[in-house]
Formats: structure tokens, sequence, C-alpha cells
């Protein structure tokens, strides 16, 4: 199986794909597993996890063409002119949001429909959440996130919204991802220019990490230890500052930071 794009969904295929016993390998333009969601640390992680579970990648090229042989894809053609031969190419390079018909209504769009706080477009008698929406986001730049929680929570404010009500919902992402025998939770932003905190070894099972810009944890990543992400997501979400010899001792309960 030929994977293109090692963003999430490719990620869980080919982990997926290697435990049912077939051999794959991911082609992905950037450099690392994940690298948008995860960071070039963590995605380099996660990279070298999929290596050695024996996931072939060529991290850093693209495909310029598939061909077909009696209508299936037996190819995939690189961009530096590598040839992998497949029984089945998995496409996994990302979603554009369908406008068409906000555009054709008259509605503000920018990479999705552009909302505010509580869901209401450019129309105030119109309303969108979800993946489809552009929304103000919780460090302030807007968002367009595609997860399952943002899709209810914001869901659950439009209705309520539209019902009279007040609330307005601007939350940190949070997702996870199973892949392998590895939990990952992400909540909040992850960037290799913050101040990064480690609890536990990268080399073992489970560790987490605090982002942190100054003092405040911005994001929190977790890899089998869902408990911490409870606490993570209530750090994040608080914009907590938190005393940096305390969040780095393993000794010191996660919960006491908050
Ligand atoms: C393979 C895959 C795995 C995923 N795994 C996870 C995960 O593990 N965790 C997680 O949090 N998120 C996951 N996601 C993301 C998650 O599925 C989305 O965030 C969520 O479904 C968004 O819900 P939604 O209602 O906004 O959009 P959707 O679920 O995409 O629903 C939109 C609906 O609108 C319909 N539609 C589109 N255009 C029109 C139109 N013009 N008129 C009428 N109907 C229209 C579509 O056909 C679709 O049925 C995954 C996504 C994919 C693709």
């Amino acid at each position: 199986i030929v994977v293109v794009g090692m963003g999430v969904i490719g990620a869980e295929v080919a982990a997926s794909a290697v435990q049912a016993g077939c051999r794959v390998t991911a082609v992905e333009p950037g450099g690392a597993a994940m690298l948008r969601t995860l960071g070039g640390r963590f995605g380099g992680w996660l990279s070298e996890l999929h290596r050695a579970r024996g996931v072939t990648a060529h991290y850093g090229v693209g495909v310029s063409a598939l061909e077909r042989e009696g209508g299936t894809v037996r190819t995939v053609i690189l961009t530096n002119g590598v040839r992998l031969e497949s029984d089945a190419v998995v496409v996994g390079i990302g979603v554009d949001p369908n406008v068409e018909l906000a555009a054709a209504a008259g509605l503000r769009v920018a990479n999705g429909i552009v909302v505010d706080a509580q869901g209401r477009t450019s129309d105030p008698h119109v309303w969108a959440a979800g993946d489809v929406s552009n929304q103000p986001g919780f460090f302030g730049t807007r968002v367009r996130l595609e997860t399952f929680q943002n899709a209810a929570g914001q869901a659950d404010v439009a209705a309520a919204a539209i019902l009279g009500g007040a609330g307005g919902y601007v939350q940190p992402c949070w997702f996870w991802s199973d892949q392998y025998d590895f939990n990952i939770q992400v909540a909040g932003r992850i960037d290799d220019s913050l101040r990064l905190i480690l609890r536990g070894d990268l080399e073992g099972d489970s560790f987490t990490a605090l982002f942190l810009s100054d003092k405040i944890v911005e994001g929190v990543l977790t890899v089998n230890r869902g408990a911490d992400m409870a606490v993570g997501r209530r750090l994040v979400g608080r914009r907590a500052v938190v005393n940096l010899a305390a969040a780095g001792d393993v000794q010191v309960p996660l919960r006491s930071l908050i």
C-alpha cells in the first residue's frame, strides 16, 4: 500500500495497514509525519515510530503521477523520479471546505464560511458550524478546525444562539489519534518556537509534553497518558501560568499546576 500524505489520516492508515500485515510505503512532501499538528521534534518522534514498525517513508517528496493498469493504480511516480509499485493507494492530503453554496448566497467566505464566536455568518440570519466554518480561534487568530469536538461544541453554541442564547465558542483544539499501541492526544498549540517541558522519556512508551509561551501553557501533548490530558486541557483552557521547575518535575502531580 502506498500512503500519500502522512498527516493524521495517512499516519493512522499506515499504522493500521502495517498491523493488518501490509507492506506500507509513505510519501510526504513535509519533513516528518504529522508535522503540522506535532511540530518538528514530535513529528520526528512519530516518523521514527513508523519507521521502526516497518513503514518505508519518502519525506520531502511529492507525487507527480499515478499510473493505472486495467483501471487500477499500479505505480506511484514521485517528484524525484522514484517509481513505487502498489496494490492500493490511499490519498490523505487534506480537505477543501465546500463553500460554493455559501458564496452563491453572498456570505463572506475565506478558507471556509466566516463566522463569529456564535457561528453567525456575515448574514445575521444564517449560521455555520463545523469543518466548513472559519471561526475566531482561542489564540487570537482565525482558525478552521477539523475535529468532532469542535463541530459538536460549535454547533451547540450556534443552536443556542439561534434560540437567543448569549454564549460563544472559542476553545482550544483537542483531538486524539491511535497509532499502533500509542494513544496520541493534542490540546492547544504545539509549535517548535514554544518552550518545551517534557515529563517522561521520548524513548519510552508514554510521556507528556507541555508547550509554554513564557510561563503560560499553550499546548499539551500526551502519549499513552490520557489522564494527563484531562488536566492538560484545563491548563490550556485557563491559559494557566505555571512554575517551570514544578512543571518539569515528574514527582509533582500535573494536577497541582492548575
Ligand atoms: C477519515 C477521517 C477520519 C477522521 N477522524 C477523526 C477523529 O478521529 N477525531 C476527530 O475529532 N475528527 C476526525 N475527523 C474529522 C471529523 O470527521 C470532522 O471534523 C467532522 O466530521 C466535522 O463535522 P461536520 O458536520 O462539520 O462536517 P462533515 O462531517 O464533513 O459533514 C458535512 C456534511 O455536509 C454535506 N454537504 C457538503 N456540501 C453540502 C451542500 N452544498 N449541501 C448540503 N450538504 C452538503 C456533506 O456531504 C456532509 O455530509 C476525521 C475525518 C476524516 C475524513
